[in-house]
């Protein structure tokens, strides 16, 4: 850890934390972060010279793996071509019609640059649609670091304890109305406390900023029907789960029809990367057709539009979230038998190449709401996570972040990782 530690220590003088983004930073489980020199299929080399395998994916993008040849060979071609115009290619034609293809909700998208951003135009463009200015968000659920989504938020936010932030005026925070998630019940009463005032319902259809924490059966099918009764616009905000948890994401997988879907990680690859959509007649209010302004120089950049184009033509092959699916699964039942073993209680989410052991007891097996993610042991989990990064497997640094499985993941590497996991357990007691 030598390099790495004379790293983070030149990185802290020159940078907050000495990291570009906060979870990075190793603040919630202590020491210090891994600085990588590289990363191939599902494995990562420091600078130190150690290996891990990874099941961050820089947070979701990389379900293909780290360099994954036939994305490299689509960025080679690209950037031998230049890498950014201010002016339109066809390169943003194809990866939106591929979308538009997997989502029958969507049927134009705007691309933009990060999660942040999509989330940000996606609630103005609520907000214009419905001449409306309040937006419910469930507490626990991130959608960037939006001034006014930044309340209660989940992930980094959580880690860290900070779910508000300084710096956000609280006339912004004032248009933000809270919601409990997977509560149908507290959803209808929000509704019926501001009549006629709500824009949107923002939700991540599968929480993965407060680890992951499946939908309720009826939930998403509730929420439509309540934004429906109420004149307000269903924002799902697919982030994480586009193209993760299913081909298309969580609104293919529970057959669900928002009214605006915001997009990211997944679809560029790994290169920055975002988009919002919906159906035509929302979507053509927006700047240059309407009046909504939204813009970005980078926006539609070309490398990220043929690495997202690559790793989503990876993505539609038969069988592609099969494997993912069985290889998941497999992870999954043998992450229960190992703590169970080593007699630790743990909560196993999981929807498809999304998991989370919560260091809980809950309902059962799993994990339903924001009260029981954040019951569990974190001092347990801290001790895991060093345990796991001994044994060569680097996790996502906060019990509150969702593991991600990429294709590049064998079986031999997820026997690895259970049986790295079958001491970490014993370490974590
Ligand atoms: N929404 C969701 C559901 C996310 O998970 C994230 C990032 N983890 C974001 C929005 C923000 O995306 P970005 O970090 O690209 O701004």
């Amino acid at each position: 850890m030598a390099k790495s530690e004379a790293a983070f220590a030149r990185a802290q003088a020159v940078m907050p934390g000495g990291v570009s983004s906060p979870v990075r930073s190793f603040r919630g489980v202590g020491g210090t972060p891994v600085f990588i020199a590289e990363g191939n299929g599902c494995m990562l080399r420091d600078v130190d010279g150690n290996s891990y395998v990874d099941y961050v994916g820089s947070y979701g993008p990389l379900i293909a793996g780290h360099q994954n040849e036939r994305v490299v060979a689509a960025l080679s071609k690209a950037i031998g071509r230049g890498w950014t115009f201010g002016m339109p290619t066809e390169y943003e034609t194809q990866l939106a019609s591929l979308i538009i293809s997997a989502l029958p909700a969507v049927e134009m998208v705007r691309f933009v640059n990060s999660g942040t951003e999509a989330a940000m135009s996606a609630i103005r463009l609520a907000r214009a649609a419905t001449g409306r200015d309040l937006v419910v968000k469930c507490i626990g659920c991130y959608h960037g670091h939006v001034d006014g989504l930044l309340v209660e938020a989940g992930s980094g936010a959580l880690t860290l304890g900070t779910p508000s932030s300084p710096g956000v005026p609280k006339a912004v925070a004032g248009a933000t109305v809270l919601a409990p998630y997977n509560d149908l019940e507290g959803a209808r009463a929000v509704f019926e406390k501001y009549p006629g005032q709500i824009a949107c319902f923002a939700i991540e259809p599968v929480a993965g900023n407060m680890g992951c924490v499946p939908p309720a059966a009826g939930y998403l099918e509730g929420l439509r029907a309540l934004c429906d009764q109420h004149g307000a616009l269903l924002l799902f905000d697919e982030v994480m789960t586009g193209f993760r948890v299913a081909w298309g994401g969580a609104q293919v997988r529970y057959n669900i029809r928002p009214d605006i879907t915001c997009l990211g990680k997944v679809i560029g690859g790994g290169l920055p990367c975002a988009a919002y959509g919906g159906p035509k007649k929302l979507m053509e209010l927006i700047s240059p057709s309407g009046s909504v302004y939204q813009a970005g120089t980078l926006s539609g950049n070309p490398l990220a539009m043929a690495g997202g184009m690559a790793t989503l033509e990876i993505m539609k092959e038969p069988g592609a979230y099969d494997i993912l699916e069985r290889r998941s699964a497999m992870l999954a039942e043998g992450l229960i038998d190992a703590a169970r073993k080593a007699g630790v209680p743990i909560a196993l989410n999981r929807v498809g190449s999304m998991l989370t052991p919560f260091f809980t007891h809950a309902d059962g097996d799993t994990v339903t709401n924001f009260k029981q993610a954040v019951g569990g042991n974190t001092a347990a989990f801290n001790r895991f996570f060093h345990a796991m990064l001994d044994h060569g497997v680097h996790l996502p640094p906060s019990q509150y972040e969702a593991w991600f499985v990429s294709l590049a993941h064998t079986e031999k590497h997820i026997e690895q990782t259970i049986s790295a996991a079958e001491s970490a357990f014993a370490a974590a007691k």
